[in-house]
């Protein structure tokens, strides 16, 4: 098994007693060319997207208010 590092490019066989880089600490670690640390799943987006939505909406509605 090989080990190689995102953050810093440490390439080896072995990882620290916790599964991190031994040189620099990171989880974001590759395993045999697989990504150990999975990325964040994408549905975060279309809340985050939501969010601003109802902010605009929430922002027009109070500046509708302070023109009228
Ligand atoms: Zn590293």
């Amino acid at each position: 098994m090989s080990y190689h590092c995102r953050q810093c490019s440490y390439r080896g066989n072995r990882l620290d007693e916790r599964g991190y880089c031994p040189a620099c600490g990171s989880p974001d670690i590759h395993i045999g060319g697989r990504a150990a640390v999975k990325p964040p799943p994408k549905p975060r987006k279309r809340q985050l997207v939501l969010v601003i939505a109802l902010w605009v909406i929430f922002a027009g509605l109070l500046a509708y208010k302070l023109v009228s």
